[in-house]
């Protein structure tokens, strides 16, 4: 069987979580890497820390007033990592999206750090050409290249823009990365500034002729600000609120999001466990958001 020689699920699953492939609409898996991370490392336990934390979650969310006990989706535990090369991850990442895929469930990845996305769009963009981005994070990510490793996270998006035919990336509220970095995200059009009105409005707006387009959504946990989120290995002030992840969450159910994941949670920086509490909770809204997309009318 084929998801055994991909999957370890000898830990615990997030909550909720079917056993078996059947009638389920989302497929799980975490990649417990971390090798390329430049300042801090730790972000290998993100995926269990985020199933472990879980447990003690509402399966209500009253915000989108959707309940996990409604949807069917399957966590298949952590993708089985036999090599410290970064491309050999990416391409066993791809490999196992394409396993989802190929099940009709759409991709929903536990990182790990952020070079993992790498792997999981190259496979999306085969079945949605058409496919988009949209990335929160705190750094651009868009370098060719960093420490000699082209698949660094600092190059994560540079590398999905490389495979992707649109090359429509749009990112959420970045307040890091070289001059360079920033010329190329005003000059294409692809920074959205939420800080400059309302967050729905303005997100709308810069979307709305991709409302029938197939989104991919990375959430870089670095997004949020350090007082709400310190467990993460590259922490940057001035960043976002639970508030500002809701209201964006809840305006993204309106587009069709074709997969999602979230990234960079190292749990260990933060002794408190909160960050891993907005990270199981980001990944609850991303299910619920991913189960109410349904995949019709897209272009
Ligand atoms: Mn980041
Ligand atoms: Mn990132």
């Amino acid at each position: 069987m084929i998801q055994r020689n991909l999957f370890s699920n000898e830990g615990s699953v997030y909550m909720g979580s079917q056993s078996e492939i059947n009638d389920c609409t989302i497929g799980i898996f975490g990649v417990d890497y971390d090798g390329t991370t430049s300042y801090k490392s730790g972000t290998r336990f993100g995926p269990s820390a985020i199933r472990n934390v879980s447990q003690s979650l509402e399966t209500y969310c009253p915000h989108l007033d959707k309940d996990l006990s409604n949807i069917k989706y399957i966590d298949f535990g952590s993708l089985i990592i036999d090599s410290n090369n970064t491309e050999s991850i990416v391409s066993k990442v791809k490999y196992a999206t394409e396993f989802l895929i190929k099940n009709n469930l759409k991709p929903l990845i536990l990182g790990g750090e952020h070079s993992i996305t790498t792997g999981v769009v190259s496979a999306l963009v085969k079945k949605y050409p058409n496919l988009i981005l949209i990335q929160l994070d705190a750094h651009a990510d868009l370098r060719d290249s960093y420490m000699n490793n082209k698949h660094s996270h600092a190059c994560t998006m540079q590398r999905c823009i490389d495979n992707l035919p649109q090359k429509k990336i749009f990112q959420i509220g970045i307040r890091s990365g070289t001059r360079e970095e920033f010329q190329r995200m005003r000059d294409n059009n692809q920074l959205i500034d939420i800080k400059k009105g309302d967050i729905n409005i303005i997100l709308e707006q810069a979307l709305n002729e991709y409302k029938k387009y197939p989104i991919y959504l990375t959430i870089d946990l670095d997004w949020f600000d350090p007082s709400l989120v310190s467990g993460t290995g590259t922490p940057e002030p001035g960043g976002f609120m639970w508030e500002d992840f809701e209201i964006i969450i809840k305006t993204l159910n309106k587009f069709k999001l074709v997969g999602a994941d979230i990234v960079e949670l190292s749990p260990d920086i933060d002794s408190s466990g909160i960050s891993s509490i907005v990270a199981a909770k980001v990944t609850r809204s991303l299910i619920m958001n991913l189960d109410s997309n349904k995949i019709n009318e897209l272009i």
